[in-house]
């Protein structure tokens, strides 16, 4: 087992591209995406076909769900960038055939992937599309930590939060120690939740994009920086996107 797993790329095409050209660089040739390839930044479509084109297994996110509900449970600025996307993405009858097999994909990712001890989710085993393994839950939260490592075996892995690390049984929580790359030991015995990080909008405040590859006894984050000031330019020149959702792309918050 050798896959690169990227989540939370959020319609960011220049922080995708450049994590793109990582993993190839690292000659890594199975790529997994755990969600939220659309909301908040302005490139929804590329995202959409470069996820589709690349990588072998793709799940639900809340973002790419919220786009066949309402998103009355988001704030202003992520359920702004919903609706800026759907204005996009949807296809009508008239739509060709191009913009409809992009919505259909979208409507069609799975919640979960299992391969051998590993099982992937967006959110956490317990709620897969929108439940947040927050790194501070191991002593802010540790009922809620404990009930969500009672509902799977082995290794979880998800993103959601945007923050990278590792959860053990013991409930602590293993941050990355802001190297351009960061490797962890996973155990053969015990249960673990790795947080792949965010690809397009990075809350752990380092500003690179992040991903992960994982073997069978160990994960590695991988940093990369890129043009983020284009991605914000982008995001003002849509006049709808927040202007939150860019400046938070400078300091990773
Ligand atoms: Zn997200």
């Amino acid at each position: 087992m050798k896959v690169a797993v990227i989540s939370d790329l959020h319609s960011n095409r220049e922080a995708l591209e450049a994590v793109f050209e990582r993993i190839a660089d690292l000659g890594v040739t199975r790529v997994f995406c755990l969600g939220d390839v659309v909301g908040y930044g302005p490139d929804p479509e590329f995202c959409v076909d470069l996820v589709r084109e690349q990588t072998e297994v793709a799940l639900m996110g809340n973002h790419d769900e919220a786009l066949f509900r309402d998103a009355s449970d988001f704030n202003t600025h992520a359920r702004g960038a919903i609706d800026y996307t759907r204005k996009r993405m949807r296809p009508n009858w008239f739509s060709g055939s191009e913009k409809k097999a992009r919505w259909k994909w979208l409507q069609n990712l799975v919640i979960s992937h299992d391969e051998g001890r590993f099982h992937f989710v967006h959110g956490s085993p317990r709620d897969p599309i929108r439940e947040y393994v927050l790194s501070t839950d191991g002593f802010l939260n540790p009922d809620k930590l404990t009930a969500i490592f009672d509902c799977f075996d082995g290794v979880a892995v998800g993103g959601h939060t945007h923050h990278p690390g590792m959860h053990d049984e013991s409930l602590s929580f293993h941050g990355l120690d802001g190297s351009e790359s960061c490797r962890m030991e996973i155990p053969q015995v015990g249960k673990f939740f790795i947080n792949v990080g965010s690809v397009g909008q990075p809350r752990d405040g380092d500003n690179r994009a992040c991903f992960a590859v994982i073997e069978n006894d160990a994960v590695t984050w991988h940093r990369v920086r890129y043009d983020f000031t284009a991605t914000q330019r982008k995001i003002r020149e849509t006049g709808e996107l927040s202007e939150i959702l860019a400046k938070r792309l400078t300091i990773g918050k």
